[in-house]
């Protein structure tokens, strides 16, 4: 296919990694929006997954020719507590929050409204990410954009009176966009189902020089010569980091060089996780061969030079969201072998693009058969790469984002021409 002399930057190095195929698409669906204005509204600009994805998508959509822009909302302390509760709320956590926390809440966005309305009241299209600024179309929605509610957490199952009170605010929205159908709530306007991505540009997923994994490798003690399976995880029992050193102990019976790293990072702020962690260095004690890799902050290239130094990859949760840390190996050509639950199974199609287990003994079956089967681990991996290639990267995130705007601002029109 001809390289498209118009294409920019950013869009080239898309590109690249996406396929010339995904850039075309975002420029034919993004040509039906060419200089509309739109606007993304969260309440921080750095730290956590919708922060870094905004990072990546606010500048694309503007390569594309659409007029976009960011906002953050500020709050204060208060205001933040609260947020905090709606989260763990809506994550199906009992909490209780008194109306005067409440009442910060809808001041605060109150104030953010005024602050914002030049930029709300002048878009077509208005992203609302997740509860925080959710009460801003009360305040800016009556100049005829069509505002979007995305949610980027599991409200499958929240404590009902929290989602009663946020529901006021969200049910206006013209729609709503979860990140799986088991994420989701019914909701009074059309409700679209968008998976996470990963950003192939990012330090965590660009391809590293050898050396590098060397290095990282050396630094903690793990032999380079010898195969080594890797699970990136917090310290959780839904992770099953136990279940983990079972299949690697039984695998280890037929491939006695085998290491095993368990990397979960450092702060590990809920008291379960310390039990938890506790529990695996227990389990761990006297087998040098297990690296269990939970002090301080590894950066995104430590955990991408784990990931590609691993022969394969584990993620054997019992319970699972999308499961990025699948997504993230896959794309460095690892073969998977994760747990038969939520995310993970949009992800790995059994025996093609890695393996689905229940069990330890499962799991140990499959690491023993792809360690025997090196050919295996190099098929499975190309397949898992171009899996994640087709449907987990920014690019079809940010296709389907532009299907939804096409959808709201020119689905009642009778004739729609693509491209
Ligand atoms: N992660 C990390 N360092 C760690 C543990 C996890 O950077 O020590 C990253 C991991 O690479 C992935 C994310 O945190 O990008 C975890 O996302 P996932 O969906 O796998 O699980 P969650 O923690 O959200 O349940």
């Amino acid at each position: 296919m001809a390289v498209d002399i118009a294409s920019t930057d950013l869009l080239d190095k898309y590109a690249r990694h996406a396929g010339l195929d995904a850039v075309e698409q975002l420029r034919q669906l993004a040509g039906l929006l060419n200089g509309m204005k739109v606007v993304h509204v969260n309440s921080t600009r750095r730290g956590g997954g919708v922060a870094e994805i905004l990072e990546k998508l606010v500048p694309l959509m503007q390569e594309l020719g659409i007029d976009a822009s960011w906002e953050v909302i500020e709050g204060n302390e208060d205001f933040f507590a609260c947020t905090k509760a709606f989260h763990n709320g809506l994550q199906g956590k009992t909490v209780h929050i008194p109306d005067s926390l409440l009442r910060v809440y809808e001041e605060v966005n109150r104030v953010n409204s005024e602050r914002l309305r030049p930029a709300l009241e002048t878009a077509d299209i208005v992203f609302v990410h997740d509860p925080q600024p959710a009460p801003l179309l009360q305040n800016c929605g009556a100049c005829g954009a069509k505002w979007i509610w995305r949610c980027h957490i599991d409200v499958s199952h929240p404590c009902r009176p929290i989602w009663k009170y946020l529901r006021q605010f969200i049910n206006p929205y013209d729609a709503s966009i979860f990140s799986l159908d088991a994420f989701a709530q019914p909701m009074p306007h059309t409700v679209y189902l968008i998976p996470p991505s990963i950003d192939p540009l990012s330090e965590k997923n660009l391809p590293l020089p050898a050396r590098r994994v060397l290095e990282t490798k050396t630094e903690f003690g793990i032999d380079p010569q010898r195969p080594m399976i890797l699970q990136v995880s917090r310290f959780d029992r839904f992770k099953d980091p136990l279940g983990v050193i079972e299949a690697y102990q039984l695998a280890k019976r037929f491939v006695p060089s085998l290491q095993l790293v368990l990397a979960g990072g450092g702060a590990v702020d809920d008291p379960e996780g310390e039990t938890v962690l506790s529990e695996v260095r227990d389990a761990a004690a006297g087998d040098p061969d297990i690296h269990v890799l939970a002090s301080g902050h590894y950066t995104d290239r430590t955990i991408n030079a784990l990931q590609t130094g691993a022969d394969i990859v584990l993620q054997k949760s019992l319970r699972e969201g999308f499961g990025l840390t699948v997504t993230e190996a896959m794309w460095k050509s690892k073969p998977v072998i994760g747990g038969n639950t939520g995310g993970i199974r949009l992800q790995l199609v059994n025996h093609r693009t890695g393996f689905l287990v229940d069990t330890p003994e499962g799991a140990a079956l499959r690491i023993r058969y792809l360690l025997f089967n090196r050919p295996r681990i190099k098929q499975i991996g190309e397949n898992a790469k171009e899996m994640v290639r087709q449907n987990f990267l920014i690019t079809r995130h940010l296709r389907e984002y532009l299907t939804v705007m096409v959808a709201l601002i020119h689905g009642n029109e009778d004739r729609i021409e693509l491209g």
